[in-house]
């Protein structure tokens, strides 16, 4: 389907923010493929494998890609509706511009293609990071959590993004920080509020400036 209706709200703005962007610059932009079915995203999968469905890469229907950035793990292609109930992919089509200006455009407002040589497939959001919207001035509205419906439960929080495109994730066994593009840091919290600050994927100095910096902060 082509329609928004299962789409994240923050995927939502970002799109309207692009379509407003593009008529901007005189270029068109339209949705090619949003939400999808298991059923469909299956038979798509099924296609692809069989040599009759010629695009790049097809996601398994049934696989799994880690935690994200609210704790649920990622299953199935992005375009398929997630455990918060949204899908978080639209893949694009454009006229009156070339792939790398209407790309520039996306990257503005916090849209970035995740999948190598498929240059219509854009997300908000990664495996474990949201991407940074530089060129969206009003801070998003509160992005809403999902009603509570398994056994990862437990993992579901509250998330809040700040001024300055980071974003907080508070979860019952603690809190996940991801600065914009930066490596999460992952902050334990204990009965009196913060524990040790553990942070990955970092060099060592920066880590502790950054560990510094917001233990100081909070
Ligand atoms: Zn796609």
């Amino acid at each position: 389907m082509v329609g928004l209706g299962s789409s994240h709200p923050e995927l939502v703005r970002r799109y309207n923010a692009l379509v407003a962007a593009c008529w901007t610059h005189g270029y068109e932009v339209w949705i090619s493929s949003s939400s999808r079915s298991r059923a469909t995203q299956e038979d798509l999968y099924r296609r692809w494998l069989a040599g009759t469905y010629r695009v790049p890469s097809v996601a398994n229907p049934n696989g799994d890609h880690g935690p994200s950035p609210w704790g649920w793990r990622w299953k199935g292609s992005y375009h398929m509706p997630q455990q918060d109930g949204f899908s978080h992919a639209l893949d694009m089509g454009w006229r009156g511009c070339t792939p790398a200006e209407f790309e520039q455009l996306c990257n503005q407002v916090g849209l970035q293609r995740t999948v190598p040589k498929e240059n219509w497939h854009y997300q908000w959001v990664n495996r474990q990071v949201i991407f940074p919207a530089p060129g969206l001035t009003a801070p998003p509205p509160p992005i809403p959590v999902a009603p509570i419906t398994s056994e990862e439960d437990d993992m579901k929080g509250m998330q809040i993004i700040g001024d300055d495109g980071g974003v907080f994730a508070f979860f019952p066994g603690g809190v996940v920080i991801n600065m914009g593009g930066k490596p999460q840091l992952h902050v334990g919290m204990n009965a009196s509020g913060v524990a040790p600050v553990v942070l990955t994927g970092m060099p060592a100095g920066e880590l502790a400036d950054f560990a510094a910096q917001w233990q100081a902060s909070v």
